[in-house]
């Protein structure tokens, strides 16, 4: 059986080694020059590293992330509003973009690989099975859903960037009014940081100065990397399904979310598994995950409303008090619910198999 996936980002070449490793014949192709990824950092939840060990590349994982260290939520000002013991390893290990893409071009070998080589048509494709996991921008779900809406501006825009260091810092997400960031260790002593903020899009905004009051070491980090990618935030509306013919789609193309829960990639991981674990039934890989992203993209919506879109004093000096008062592991649940997914585990009862 063979597989054409198309587009060589962290969700195409998961799909890939996935497929691979049940025997399918598999075929990469990207439209860039040359595989690689732009951007700053990922974190990689549980839910995502089982998918990743699954596909037997987590050892890689854990070296290049982020080490054993504490962390969790503060406030603008820099208080804890929460504060536990290794977070870093247990419930988040945060990467370089670059390196989780490195990991899994790595995994393949490169006689799969098809760089300069635009999709623009699904007839094209000469294959049992096409993966489509060409971003949120997808050509292909727009041949193949013309109907459905594109992506919609979620109301806010991020700057994202690696500061060198190195640093010795906690993990950490500061929560401020109409405004949150982030800083993820690397193991190597780099930082990946972001900041995001409430605004049109395309707001002409300088982050250095949005930020500057932010607690330390956010100004400096924002204000000395130099290269800051900036991204407004959008998201696609739901579809009523991932699968039309021999085609699914798979990552951002199928259900791209906003990034608050930070579940993104991860959910394009868990696809790409789950879509090797049943064996490439696309009426199984869509009854298991249309369900489960349906659930964690209106989760990060919710994350968004209860995070940068709060703004209002007494609201943000409710959620502060809740999270004071709450046991820290409850306090945090709301970031960590979707990350308890297992790989389905395929079985048969008589001729039917069974996803668990
Ligand atoms: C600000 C921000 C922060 C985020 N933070 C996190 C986070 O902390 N954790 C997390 O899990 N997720 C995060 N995400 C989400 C994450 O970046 C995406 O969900 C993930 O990268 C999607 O991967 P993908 O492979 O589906 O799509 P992409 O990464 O968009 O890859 C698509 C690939 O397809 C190629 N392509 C496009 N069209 C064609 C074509 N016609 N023919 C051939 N190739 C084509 C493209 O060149 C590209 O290489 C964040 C996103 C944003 C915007």
């Amino acid at each position: 059986m063979k597989a054409i996936v198309v587009g060589g980002g962290i969700g195409g070449l998961a799909a890939a080694v996935s497929l691979r490793r049940v025997g399918w014949e598999v075929e990469v192709r990207e439209r860039a020059a040359a595989f690689g990824e732009i951007g700053a950092g990922v974190g990689v939840m549980p839910n995502a590293m089982r998918a990743l060990e699954w596909m037997g590349v987590s050892d890689e994982i854990r070296r290049l992330g982020t080490p054993r260290v504490s962390g969790g939520v503060r406030r603008q000002d820099g208080r804890w509003l929460v504060h536990l013991p290794d977070v870093g390893q247990e419930k988040v290990i945060a990467m370089h973009r670059a390196d989780l893409h490195g990991v899994l071009l790595r995994a393949l070998p490169s006689s799969v690989l098809f760089n300069d080589a635009e999709v623009t048509r699904v007839d094209e494709l000469d294959a049992d099975l096409v993966v489509a996991a060409d971003g949120i921008n997808s050509r292909l779900r727009a041949e193949l859903f013309p109907e459905a809406r594109g992506p919609e501006y979620a109301g806010a825009t991020a700057w994202r960037g690696v500061a060198p260091g190195p640093f010795d810092l906690p993990i950490s997400q500061t929560l401020g009014p109409g405004g949150e960031a982030g800083i993820l260790p690397l193991g190597d002593g780099r930082v990946c940081w972001y900041v995001a903020c409430v605004a049109p899009a395309d707001a002409r905004l300088d982050p250095v100065e949005l930020f500057a009051d932010w607690h330390d070491p956010l100004p400096e980090l924002v204000s000395t990397t130099q290269d800051v990618i900036r991204h407004d935030i959008y998201q696609l509306p739901l579809l009523p399904t991932f699968v039309r013919g021999r085609v699914a789609l798979l990552g951002d193309a199928a259900h791209a979310m906003t990034p608050y829960l930070g579940q993104g990639a991860c959910m394009a991981l868990e696809d790409a598994v789950t879509l090797a674990a049943v064996g490439g039934d696309l009426a199984r890989y869509d009854a298991v995950r249309r369900p489960r992203t349906r659930s964690v993209w209106k989760g990060s919506r919710m994350a968004g409303k209860f995070g940068i879109e709060m703004r209002s004093p007494i609201a943000l000096a409710l959620r502060d008090f809740a999270f004071r008062v709450l046991p820290p592991s409850l306090a945090i649940q709301g970031m960590t619910r979707f990350s308890s997914w297992e790989v389905p585990q395929v079985h048969s009862i008589g001729s039917n198999p069974v996803v668990n």
